[in-house]
């Protein structure tokens, strides 16, 4: 009896599909297909989530190990790898479905694991190993809360109960290199109605009343941005995905693209077609190549099935796609330096106005978008944009995607509407400390946000709702400080990495997060001066003023956030400090710039 795995088959999509008949043929096979399979009836499947988090902790020993058992047993399994599910923390994880079975996800699964989950499905016992859950649907399916076998239903855990998932909703639920599975779980069907049945206008008007904002930072409207770019008269136009994160412990892009590269090509695609754009550029960072291959796989998928190309679908619509792979400078990931990359040239950012949806690649109108806010426009074209707007509260609307770390119990991604406090997002959602941790602080923003404290835990997790503190929703990358950090240390790696990533075109960021670095590491090596910590503000308000990108302006934040909040971990490195503290052994002398 064979083993089916099918990342080892061929994509069986690649017909042209030339028409919405067509298309909608292909929809009801794709979606006959993967039900059948889904269900177990002709043979258990079993999915593992495969991404470079998940390899970093042993998925592809545990595939080894599977696969040598179903060998050894003769087991007739289909064993898919999958995107990852986002509950990071308990990693690798496999999800199991039989005949008569819902799906049985199990956590922390290592090769010794696999012989007791595999004589579960032999003897219709799920519950010889440890499972996390069980789910009928997918991890956030409200309705059907039943227990199976005594293994709790996978919603009553705090990580899937509060979650709202959108644009992660096909998470570990399909192959990403498969064209069928997207499609069998409604891919590609917010494309064909906005080019069979909406005018340009029309897609313009839903992104607009749904208010979806900006996911790269800015938080500047989508819609807005469209309708700019389709007034523009001059041509060829762009529309160019910025998947390009680059900071410390910010990977929902990265994982984005892993887990469902075709749902960003297809907001891509939408978007093109909304603003009258010739050709959609996806810019990657090149530490990600897992996610390079599955995206260039997905474009390659799309093209064969005249997805992208000319007429798409059949239709007046013609359209070309380029991935763009960069070579790691995080000041690629600000827009007009992305679009000087892609154009060949050096990597800076430049003065604005023009705005690049009037001036961008080329000189030419282009729409720059973010992962996650272009990953929102096919739910958005098959919903609606008021139902988009129905989600989360005033002003920020709908859901968003977050990544937390530190030393909490449930590292990993998540995706919640707008509104939760931020209190709930860390304590409910992300679990909580671990044990033996007691919460100090939450960096927000990648490294750019201020860091909110335990007194911050009633705020609403929305643009508006964490600014009053100073915090940031930014990349959405948060990572959680615990009773062992060293504030002071903390703030020197923060300022190192700005520094090094200053791209020194402009002399206040350039000369100040060198000057700023200089300072705080006299902090580390205990020689400050209670009296610098006020020059280090005032130098912080001036880069934070005079900066030419968002590179500088937010460089300093982080580090006067930490002053005002944890002032007494800065004095007390100080050589005037009333309370003096040893220096710390290990401090090193900076590098010269
Ligand atoms: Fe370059 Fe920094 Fe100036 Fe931005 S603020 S242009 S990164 S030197």
């Amino acid at each position: 009896m064979a083993t089916q795995i099918s990342n080892d088959s061929t994509n069986p999509t690649t017909e042209r599909i030339a028409s919405r008949d067509a298309f909608e043929q292909f929809q009801r096979k794709a979606t006959a297909q993967y039900q059948r399979m889904m269900s177990g009836v002709d043979r258990p499947v079993i999915s593992i989530a495969i991404s470079e988090c998940t390899k970093a902790k042993g998925a592809e020993a545990v595939v080894a190990a599977i696969k040598a058992q179903l060998v050894a047993r003769g087991m007739d399994v289909e064993l898919r790898e999958v995107g990852c599910f986002g509950n990071c923390y308990a990693e690798p994880v496999i999800e199991v479905r039989k005949s008569g079975w819902p799906a049985v996800m199990y956590g922390y699964v290592t090769p010794d694991d696999v012989p007791a989950i595999l004589d579960g499905i032999k003897t219709d016992r799920a519950n010889t190993a440890t499972p996390l859950g069980v789910y009928f649907d997918g991890p956030a399916d409200e309705n059907k809360p039943e227990t199976f076998q005594g293994i709790a239903p996978l919603k009553d855990d705090p990580f899937w109960h509060r979650q709202k998932r959108i644009v992660l909703g096909r998470a570990g639920l399909i192959d990403p290199l498969r064209l069928d599975e997207y499609v069998a779980r409604d891919g590609y069907a917010g494309l064909a109605k906005a080019i069979f049945t909406m005018t340009q206008a029309e897609v313009v008007a839903e992104m607009k009343t749904s208010n979806v904002r900006g996911r790269g930072g800015a938080g500047f409207p989508a819609g807005t941005k469209w309708e700019s770019a389709l007034a523009g008269k001059n041509h060829p136009k762009y529309v160019c995905c910025n998947a390009h994160e680059g900071e410390p412990n910010v990977f929902k892009d990265r994982k984005m693209l892993e887990i469902d590269p075709h749902q960003v090509i297809e907001g891509i695609l939408i978007a093109c077609y909304a603003t009258g754009a010739e050709r959609g550029y996806i810019y990657i960072g090149g530490e990600y190549p897992l996610a390079i291959r599955h995206f260039r796989k997905a474009v390659k998928d799309a093209e064969a099935a005249g997805i992208i190309g000319e007429n798409v679908f059949g239709s007046d619509f013609s359209v070309e796609m380029t991935v763009r792979v960069g070579g790691g400078a995080y000041i690629c990931g600000e827009g007009s330096a992305m679009l000087y990359s892609i154009q060949g040239t050096r990597g800076q950012p430049r003065t604005k106005p023009p705005r690049s949806v009037e001036y961008g690649l080329w000189g030419k109108p282009t729409v720059v978008n973010n992962v996650e806010t272009l990953a929102n426009a096919p739910h958005i074209m098959i919903n609606g944009g008021a139902w988009y707007a129905s989600m989360g509260v005033e002003k920020s609307q709908g859901t968003k995607v977050f990544t937390m770390g530190g030393n909490i119990k449930g590292v990993g991604m998540s995706e919640v509407e707008f509104g939760m406090t931020t209190g709930e997002l860390i304590n409910e959602v992300h679990l909580g400390m671990k044990d033996g941790f007691t919460f100090k602080g939450i960096q927000t923003g990648g490294v750019s946000g201020g860091v909110m404290t335990a007194d911050d835990f009633a705020l609403p997790m929305t643009f508006e709702g964490i600014e009053p503190v100073g915090g940031m929703i930014g990349s959405a990358g948060f990572v959680v400080y615990d009773n062992t950090t060293d504030m002071v240390d903390m703030a020197h790696y923060l300022m190192e990495f700005n520094r090094n990533e200053s791209c020194g075109k402009c002399t206040p960021c350039r000369l100040g997060t060198q000057s700023l670095l200089e300072m705080i590491d006299r902090f580390r090596k205990g020689q400050g001066r209670v009296k610098d910590l006020d020059v280090i503000m005032d130098t912080s308000d001036q880069v934070i003023k005079l900066s030419l990108c968002g590179l500088g302006q937010a460089a300093p934040v982080p580090i006067q956030s930490m002053i005002m909040r944890f002032r007494e971990e800065f004095v007390a490195r100080c050589i005037d400090a009333p309370m003096r503290v040893p220096a710390p052994q290990q401090a090193e002398p900076i590098a010269a710039d």
